[in-house]
């Protein structure tokens, strides 16, 4: 099933919904009913904002065409850099591309011991805002990877940082973390593991066993509680949790923390494929219930070595999906298309169900939110629509 990403022509041409529609009349009742509501009520495309690429600074033009040609007027890089390690240069991309791909600053994290750690991260920090920087990209080393003087993991909640935290906040600097990883990361690795092809080609992604010797790797709800405490410990900070708030797998623990955290927002990037295979109606209550709390994300990368399109397997993926992941995408949040392909099939061997968003949900989700909680303007104009392919 994942190798089967052919979409439908009616989706690729706008201009041939109304044929569909016809067509579709004869074919049945309702298949009707569900094109014309569509066609009725999503007439005017939806701009699109994703919060979560990454992208290298030499080919920022390429992959703002990517995004636009795809039905994303703005970008987000979670790879923005920190000053005078790639961030100026964000910010010269942020204004050449005329707003078209923004960028989160970075931070090092594994200068925690250093003696005027609190210093450099205040600075850090207000460099970033001063910058331009929508906010600040915590990446999943910090419990995964970063280590302290004594070679031990630094947790998420570690109080060391939390400096960090209390000054992003305090300088109106959204945190967009990913802490942990699939559930499946951290269980043996194996034949029987799901997400085994993804692991094969990328070792270094398993957490199970021992980092180092006699040091175990934490547990998937090890991190997950450290990402709690985080969030909890710093309610005047915004946080955007990656990754579906960094447990697709358990959609009701996502909505207890969104219920619990008023300063949390999640993202969706690279997890459609995860979210995608739960129950519809759970998951499109979710989203209407917390319309105003999630964000779109993909996590696509553009980088010179290629393209990563929510995950990829050892070799970079082909340019030819890339149409098919976004669509699938929209598909899924738009359509209540039943066994759609994966849009990352390298995650796991199952298709997806659509969850049918009305359209108020999919503003809020596709740009809306990120206008309010992150502050990011879409350029005027607006770059004329595609020519073909986005928006049905
Ligand atoms: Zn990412």
């Amino acid at each position: 099933m994942s190798g089967s990403t052919a979409i439908p022509r009616s989706y690729r041409r706008p201009g041939a919904w109304a044929i569909a529609v016809l067509a579709l009349a004869t074919a049945g009742a309702v298949a009707y009913s569900f094109r014309a509501k569509h066609a009725a009520t999503r007439q005017a495309p939806i701009q699109r904002i994703d919060v979560h690429v990454h992208v290298a600074p030499m080919l920022a033009p390429d992959a703002v065409r990517l995004f636009r040609e795809n039905g994303i007027v703005v970008a987000l890089n979670a790879s923005g850099g920190a000053p005078e390690q790639g961030l100026e240069q964000s910010e010269r991309i942020a204004r050449d591309t005329g707003g078209h791909l923004l960028f989160w600053c970075n931070l090092g994290l594994n200068l925690l011991d250093e003696e005027d750690f609190d210093e450099y991260a205040r600075a850090t920090l207000e460099t970033c805002k001063r910058e331009g920087a929508v906010g600040l990209k915590i990446y999943k080393a910090l419990g995964l990877g970063i280590r302290d003087d004594t070679g031990t993991l630094v947790p998420v909640d570690d109080p060391r940082l939390d400096v960090v935290f209390e000054n992003a906040g305090r300088l109106g600097l959204p945190v967009l973390i990913h802490s942990g990883d699939p559930q499946a990361f951290f269980q043996p690795i194996n034949p029987s593991n799901e997400r085994w092809d993804e692991l094969q080609a990328h070792p270094g992604w398993a957490f199970y066993g021992e980092y180092a010797p006699g040091k175990p790797w934490p547990s998937w709800e090890t991190v997950f509680e450290q990402f709690e405490h985080r969030v909890a410990r710093h309610p005047h900070t915004t946080f955007l949790g990656a990754h579906f708030c960094n447990a697709p797998e358990e959609p009701a623990r996502v909505a207890h923390m969104l219920q619990r955290y008023p300063n949390l927002y999640c993202d969706t990037a690279a997890r459609v494929p995860e979210i995608g295979r739960k129950d519809t109606k759970t998951m499109h209550d979710l989203f209407v219930r917390f319309a105003d709390r999630i964000l779109y994300g993909s996590d696509t990368g553009v980088t010179p070595d290629g393209l990563t399109l929510g995950s990829r397997g050892e070799e970079h993926d082909p340019p030819s999906r890339v149409h098919a992941f976004f669509d699938l995408q929209w598909r899924y949040f738009e359509t209540d298309a039943r066994h759609l392909a994966s849009p990352t099939p390298i995650q796991g061997h199952w298709t997806i169900n659509g969850i049918d968003l009305p359209r108020e949900v999919l503003e809020k989700l596709y740009h809306q939110n990120a206008e309010r909680v992150l502050h990011v303007r879409i350029p005027t104009p607006p770059p004329s629509p595609p020519t073909s392919r986005t928006n049905p």
